[in-house]
């Protein structure tokens, strides 16, 4: 199976470089309880609908549960009925990268933070919902964390 997962593809980025934060795969499992760790570092998807974050309207931001970087704002989180936390936007370009997957007999754009290489979700694009960018950056509720704007 052609599908590379964060663990196998360990520290380096699709672009040949080092991720900024970078552990072994046994530190990971440590820090990590194993649902996070088969999300984040084994490309696995949370089932649709119990993620803690697909209806959460509060505003704040969503960083990433390996390592804390800042990943999404609240202000781009809008109502996709998929299933999972939907955003149209990552807060910044340069905060997540993207892997083609092939897996599931199509290709789709895999999200990864550009932090820790943790695997987010995957991002779709043209799907006629009414936001600015025209893309659903569908992530995985248990691959980032929510702090309120006022905590
Ligand atoms: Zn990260």
């Amino acid at each position: 199976m052609a599908h590379d997962t964060p663990a196998r593809a360990g520290s380096t980025r699709p672009d040949g470089g080092s991720y900024e934060v970078t552990r072994s795969e046994e530190e990971w499992r440590t820090q990590l309880t194993p649902a996070e760790y088969h999300v984040l570092r084994e490309a696995g998807t949370e089932a649709p609908f119990v993620g803690e974050y697909t209806d959460n309207k509060a505003r704040g931001t969503y960083s990433c549960r390996a390592c804390g970087a800042p990943l999404f704002e609240s202000t781009t989180k809008f109502d996709s009925h998929c299933g999972w936390p939907s955003f149209y936007s990552p807060l910044a370009g340069d905060s997540v990268i993207y892997l083609e997957d092939a897996s599931l007999g199509r290709v789709r754009t895999e999200v990864r933070c550009a932090t820790c290489g943790g695997h987010l979700g995957h991002v779709f694009e043209g799907e006629g919902y009414g936001t600015p960018t025209d893309q659903r950056y569908c992530i995985n509720s248990i691959s980032v964390r929510f702090a309120p704007e006022n905590a």
